[in-house]
């Protein structure tokens, strides 16, 4: 396993000071982007970048998603300690140990066999224990749910209507919608199970993909 040095520490405070003047403003999540070891998620041929500001690949065409994405997106979820969280794409696993370190229970769906084998290995040995799903996030997990708060890291073509059926009233769910590139957008499910939409700026996803691949 790769070494946390004083190099990494440095680099990933400049990361922070970076994310803190982007906008991010919750104490808890920049503690834990402050706290988690984002080059240990890297493929290794990008670890030198860890602590760049950019998505990078991670292999099966999938992304580690940059940290002020996953800081915003976080952000917008508003964990609470104990929060039953969905996170679809989980890729790297990076932003399922952000949500774990900023108090939430998480269950994670990947459709990339490859990536969902090295998350679920990866993870546990850096102390972070979420349940891992090999899946379809269109479906999402509906016997583990209700959820309290709902991630999307893909860019989502639509909101998909399975995963509303599987959020709490009152729960939230975080959504980059669009096709080529992708609107932020939080919706809340209201009492009487509407949903209240707000929309905040642009971002780019890979897509969300139908199905489950097996192979690479
Ligand atoms: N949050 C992760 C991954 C971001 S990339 C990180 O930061 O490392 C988006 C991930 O979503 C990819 O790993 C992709 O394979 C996965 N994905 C895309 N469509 C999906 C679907 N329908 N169900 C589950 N995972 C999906």
């Amino acid at each position: 396993m790769l070494n946390d040095g004083f190099k990494e520490q440095g680099l990933r405070q400049q990361l922070v000071k970076e994310i803190i003047k982007k906008g991010i403003k919750s104490s808890k999540v920049i503690d834990a982007i402050a706290k988690i070891p984002r080059h240990m998620f890297m493929d290794s041929a990008f670890v030198n970048f860890a602590y760049v500001d950019k998505a990078f690949p991670i292999g099966s065409g999938q992304t580690i998603s940059q940290p002020y994405t996953v800081a915003f997106q976080t952000e917008l979820l508003d964990i609470k300690r104990g929060d039953k969280v969905l996170e679809i794409g989980t890729g790297s696993g990076y932003q399922t140990a952000i949500l774990l370190e900023v108090g939430a229970k998480v269950f994670s769906i990947e459709r990339q066999r490859e990536l969902f084998l090295k998350a679920q290995q990866f993870l546990p040995k850096m102390g972070y224990n979420p349940q891992f799903f090999l899946g379809d996030g269109y479906i999402g997990k509906p016997t583990y749910g209700p959820f309290d708060k709902i991630l999307i890291t893909a860019g989502a073509p639509s909101v998909p209507e399975k995963l509303i059926e599987q959020l709490k009233v009152g729960g939230l769910m975080v959504i980059p919608l669009g096709e080529k590139t992708q609107i932020m957008i939080r919706l809340t499910k209201l009492e009487d199970g509407s949903l209240k939409e707000e929309r905040f700026e642009e971002f780019s996803f890979v897509p969300m993909l139908k199905g489950t691949a097996l192979d690479k």
